[in-house]
């Protein structure tokens, strides 16, 4: 039997209304609603549509977003300086500094530089640090905190399930398994050094592919009935796919993700949610 699509995009839509009305709660406590600020670094064209549509998501639930464009030749100290600039703004909750950077730039010391109360994308080592604690007052990725949210909407409870991930970066592999330990899953993270990827795929009753390699996961590499959640977002001739071979594995997993439908929304919406929860933080004070 074919496996359930998960509609990425309906359960996007659900969130986002969520945070809709937050923001309006929110707004009312603070007397202003709450405020991303977006750093676009330079013309890489991906990265201008990625920015671009999360400043229209912004707007579409009345967050106000700042954008700021500084030139792909900016200095590093200038770049520091824009972000510290940011982090003083008290009308700014959360500040997304798009990646990659261009060369010359040094990602992970603009990273270290905000403000781990307004660290939207949970990259600073201070939400590191508190999503591998199991601490929710935090600022979790929004990647994996949308592949957590999708797992809920499917009404899979990863608690007593093996759950395998293929991929350890610190943007999605690491924190999605702290997500998926703290929802008390027995969780497998795998790389491109494992010995036999498909035997430990085998082993998962959720299995996440973020490995960024085209159709990677094909359908011997599938425990029957799994979920399987498609994070890769790959550009090929024949457009966008994701690390999973879609078609065959649908003949053997229970649920699986689209690409693209699936877990790309869910990135945009938890962006939305970490802004109010870092103003509701902030109000609170
Ligand atoms: P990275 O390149 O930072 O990490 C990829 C990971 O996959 C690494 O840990 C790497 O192993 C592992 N890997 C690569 N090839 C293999 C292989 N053949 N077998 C096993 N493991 C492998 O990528 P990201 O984590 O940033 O992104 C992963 C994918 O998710 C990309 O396609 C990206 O575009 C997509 N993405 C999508 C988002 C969305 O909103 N839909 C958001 C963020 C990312 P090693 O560490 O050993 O090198």
């Amino acid at each position: 039997m074919a496996a359930e699509v998960i509609d990425g995009k309906a359960v996007a839509a659900q969130v986002r209304g969520r945070v809709a009305a937050d923001v309006i709660s929110v707004s009312d406590g603070m007397g202003r609603p709450p405020g991303l600020a977006t750093v676009l670094v330079g013309e890489d064209p991906a990265s201008a549509i990625y920015v671009r549509r999360k400043r229209e998501a912004c707007e579409e639930v009345g967050i106000s977003s700042f954008h700021h464009e500084p030139p792909g030749d900016i200095s590093q100290a200038d770049l520091l300086g824009l972000v510290e600039e940011l982090n003083g703004n008290d009308e700014i909750d959360g500040i997304l500094v798009q990646l990659p950077l261009p060369d010359g730039l040094d990602a992970g010391e603009v990273v270290n530089a905000l403000s781990p109360s307004k660290d939207v994308d949970g990259l600073t080592p201070t939400s590191a640090g508190l999503l591998a604690r199991g601490d929710p007052s935090g600022l979790v990725p929004c990647t994996p905190s949308g592949v957590m949210e999708l797992l809920r909407s499917a009404g899979v409870d990863p608690s007593g399930k093996e759950a395998v991930i293929v991929g350890r970066s610190n943007l999605v592999g690491k924190p999605l398994y702290s997500l998926l330990l703290g929802a008390n899953a027995t969780v497998t993270t795998c790389h491109s050094r494992t010995a036999d990827l498909g035997e430990v795929c085998r082993r998962g009753e959720i299995l996440v592919a973020a490995a960024g390699q085209p159709k990677l996961i094909t359908a011997d590499m599938v425990c029957p009935a799994a979920t399987v959640i498609d994070v890769g977002t790959n550009r090929t001739d024949g457009g966008l796919v994701g690390d999973v071979d879609f078609e065959p594995v649908t003949e053997v997993a229970g649920a699986i993700t689209p690409v693209p439908g699936g877990v790309g929304p869910m990135t945009i919406a938890m962006l939305l949610y970490n802004t109010v929860k870092a103003a509701r933080a902030s109000a609170a004070g």
